[in-house]
């Protein structure tokens, strides 16, 4: 079996680098220093997206976003010019659900299989191989995919029909995007009446406030004030979006959704698309006077 990988980027890098060390890749991404990061670990460069799915019967992709996805695979050059019938895209994006679908139907005439397999853990859960893999498409699909996935990680889950993997990944998002501000609101809340943000996290992280961001980013990046984890604004707003625009289509309340949705909006406008993801808590530092960052905390 012959396996591509297009986008490699800050999560797609890292799924790609963990899945050669069982199994050689053809790779592409339009930016040369990612390609390169994978070729100096064994992987073959392509030239473009095509190549990867000529050379390839299964093309794993990681992009920004459902659109990225559609350009790397109906745009010029794109995986639909080279893949063969019987060949299957595994898409990695977190993206939109009902967009994979309508794809995945237009490529029904080639032959071409596309199901969406996202996933959740970041850089350092692709890199140990437990990151959270999930799967949306058929039985068939899914045990012919599934043992690709699990060169990733041990932790990989068929979530249902196509799409379902992505729809649980926005709504796992968009608890994390909630849960994150949430905890910096209540952190100032706590040190503008008197406490230290150790003291409030060592508390709250043993009782039943506790959720992952107390858990594991607060003491990794907010107490140390090493902001940066990889993930930025613009990512989180374009996901909470998706969950928004999900509920929109299935008449879902969003009481909270909406509010998050309006908070990484000013978010990305003041710090930029690209901004590191925790770039929040300066903002809420800032409308409450308290400070819970060391001196020179930087995303
Ligand atoms: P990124 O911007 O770092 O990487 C995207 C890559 O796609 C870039 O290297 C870019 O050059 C490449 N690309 C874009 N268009 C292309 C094209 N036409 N042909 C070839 N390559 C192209 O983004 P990321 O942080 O790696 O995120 C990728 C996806 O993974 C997103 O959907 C994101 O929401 C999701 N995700 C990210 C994280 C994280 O911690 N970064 C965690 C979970 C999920």
């Amino acid at each position: 079996m012959k396996v591509g990988y297009i986008g490699l980027g800050h999560m797609g890098g890292a799924l790609a680098a963990r899945l050669q060390l069982s199994q050689p890749l053809f790779v592409f991404d339009l930016r040369a220093a990612n390609i390169e990061a994978l070729t100096r670990l064994g992987a073959t460069a392509c030239q473009s997206n095509r190549e990867v799915g000529e050379k390839s019967d299964i093309v794993l992709l990681s992009l920004q976003t459902s659109e990225q996805v559609r350009e790397v695979i109906f745009g010029k050059d794109g995986l639909r010019e080279g893949l063969a019938r019987g060949t299957m895209i595994i898409d990695q994006t977190t993206g939109d659900a009902n967009a994979t679908r309508q794809m995945a139907k237009e490529l029904e005439t080639d032959g071409i299989e596309l199901i969406d397999g996202p996933v959740s853990g970041g850089p350092p859960g692709a890199a140990a191989g437990t990151i959270a893999i999930m799967v949306g498409g058929t039985e068939v699909q899914f045990a012919r995919a599934e043992p690709v996935l699990r060169m990733i990680s041990s932790n990989v889950v068929h979530t249902g029909v196509l799409g379902t993997g992505q729809v649980i990944k926005l709504a796992n998002n968009l608890l994390n995007a909630a849960q994150r501000l949430l905890t910096f609101e209540v952190m100032c809340l706590a040190v503008k009446n008197g406490a230290t943000p150790q003291k409030t996290w060592e508390v709250m992280v043993k009782s039943s406030g506790r959720n992952f961001m107390l858990e594991h980013t607060f003491p990794k990046h907010i107490l140390t004030g090493e902001l940066a984890q990889g993930f930025t604004l613009g990512l989180m707003h374009k996901d909470v979006r998706l969950a928004q625009d999900l509920a929109a289509a299935s008449d879902v309340p969003m009481f909270f959704g909406s509010t998050v949705l309006a908070l990484y909006r000013d978010l990305a406008n003041e710090f930029g698309r690209d901004g590191e993801v925790n770039l929040g808590v300066k903002l809420f530092e800032r409308l409450s006077g308290a400070t819970i960052t060391p001196p020179g905390a930087h995303g």
